[in-house]
């Protein structure tokens, strides 16, 4: 199914997502634009990961449109899905510890679109990745892998990234090293998805944000225009 061309760049429409009968997401609305950035906030089991695991084409049961660049990408494969333009930045644990740091960023680059952003862009932004190309990825710091990740998932060109719990586990100030990229990010009119247990630092960098709770979107606007009493009381279904 084709969209109208100024739809957002992403539009995650009356979605449900199932595992077996259970509906984890349940008519779930999220948009995302170009250089925007939207958060995804919800405690423990609120169904974060479920909604990337879709958009993705990483769940088994999904109802309603999930529209991206202004096609319909529901049942297409997780391959068609990144080729398209969504890359996911996982966890920095999930790269792949016995290949180097040179060989991981070489992944992201092989199944994305070839683009503006290259290699000589990426040990520009990460010189530490420069320093430590030929090292092995599980030998390197916490945040030195999740800079792998994102730099990988950056070197695909996308037009939309994922950002599954970036700064789990990682010390503030590698956190704040991660997150002072976001604007560079933006201007190349990247749209990015951010999932964070955070709160605080969830809501100081979007644009916009959605707040899950058991599957159903209970709160979304603008972080300046709601009070943080507002935010916990939707955040735990108060
Ligand atoms: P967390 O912050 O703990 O990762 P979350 O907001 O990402 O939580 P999800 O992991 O998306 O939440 O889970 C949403 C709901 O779906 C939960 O009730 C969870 O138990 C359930 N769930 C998640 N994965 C599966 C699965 N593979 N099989 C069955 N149920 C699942």
């Amino acid at each position: 199914m084709s969209m109208s061309a100024s739809s957002p760049l992403l539009a995650v429409e009356g979605v449900s997502v199932f595992y077996g009968k259970f509906r984890a997401i349940d008519h779930v609305d999220v948009t995302v634009g170009g250089g925007e950035v939207v958060s995804i906030i919800g405690a423990n089991g609120a169904g974060k990961s479920t909604l990337l695991k879709a958009i993705i084409g990483q769940a088994d049961r999904v109802e309603g449109t999930i529209g991206f660049a202004g096609e319909d990408i529901i049942g297409r494969s997780t391959e068609a899905i990144v080729a398209s333009g969504i890359m996911l930045v996982p966890e920095g644990r999930r790269l792949f510890p016995s290949l180097t740091v040179e060989e991981n960023l070489r992944l992201g680059w092989d199944v994305g679109r070839k683009g503006e952003i290259g290699f000589a862009d990426v040990w520009h932004q990460f010189p530490v990745l420069l320093q430590r190309r030929r090292q092995k990825a599980g030998s390197l710091s916490g945040g030195e892998q999740q800079m792998v990740a994102l730099a990988r998932a950056l070197l695909a060109n996308p037009r939309l990234l994922l950002c599954d719990e970036i700064s789990l586990g990682l010390a503030p100030r590698v956190v704040n090293e991660l997150y002072a990229l976001i604007p560079d990010i933006k201007r190349r009119g990247i749209g990015i998805l951010i999932v964070e247990q955070d709160i605080e630092r969830s809501l100081a960098v979007a644009d916009r944000f959605y707040c899950l709770l058991e599957g159903k979107v209970s709160l979304a606007g603008r972080p300046h225009e709601v009070t943080r009493d507002l935010v916990i009381k939707h955040y735990f279904g108060l």
